[in-house]
């Protein structure tokens, strides 16, 4: 029942033990990216679940979610925001802090980007504790819109992030064990 493109984007994610530090084992998407056939198919199926769904504004996460945010908002007819690391935007912005497992990180977006009403659909490409999601979602909120759905190339479900996201559905194409 798994699309059959999902196995050939799987096949692409280089999964690289111990970066950026010990015990980490970080998946690389830039193998992805270098396979034009795998990198369409990944922004094709998000984008066959998000047509025609009404959803206004894609919220990309810095930095990756710079590189699948942006096709899918312009496939499906929305607006594309980025929600950026301190000290980025040159406007003013609202920001949410949030744990690392080493200390804190900040997401910030741009006060007037996005309006009361709007329905949006939050992309990065990998959810580990969900933290990250977490505060882009509440950026989001605190503006008015209504947050659709999260969506990740990639879940590590032994992290258990869906737990953080407060029943909000999140959508992925591959987990990770
Ligand atoms: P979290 O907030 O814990 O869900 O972490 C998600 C964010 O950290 C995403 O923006 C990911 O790009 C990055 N990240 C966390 N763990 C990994 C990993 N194992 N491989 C690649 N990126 C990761």
């Amino acid at each position: 029942d798994e699309d059959p493109r999902i196995h050939g984007i799987k096949t692409k994610i280089r999964v690289v033990p111990n970066f950026p530090k010990p015990g980490i084992m970080f998946q690389d998407i830039t193998t992805l990216l270098l396979d034009p056939k795998a990198f369409k198919d990944t922004i094709d199926l998000f984008v066959e679940r998000y047509k025609g769904k009404n959803i206004s504004v894609v919220a990309g996460i810095e930095a990756r979610g710079f590189i699948f945010g942006p096709p899918i908002a312009l496939a499906i007819g929305a607006k594309f925001v980025p929600l950026r690391k301190p000290k980025k935007l040159p406007g003013d912005v609202i920001f949410e802090e949030y744990t690392l497992e080493y200390g804190r990180d900040c997401l910030e977006m741009h006060v007037g980007a996005v309006q009361l009403g709007e329905r949006a659909l939050v992309v990065d490409d990998l959810i580990a504790t969900g933290g990250t999601l977490c505060a882009a979602m509440n950026l989001l909120e605190r503006v008015g819109a209504e947050v659709v759905e999260c969506a990740c190339l990639i879940e590590l479900p032994d992290l258990q992030g869906r737990e953080r996201l407060n029943g909000k559905p999140l959508y992925v194409l591959v987990e990770y064990q």
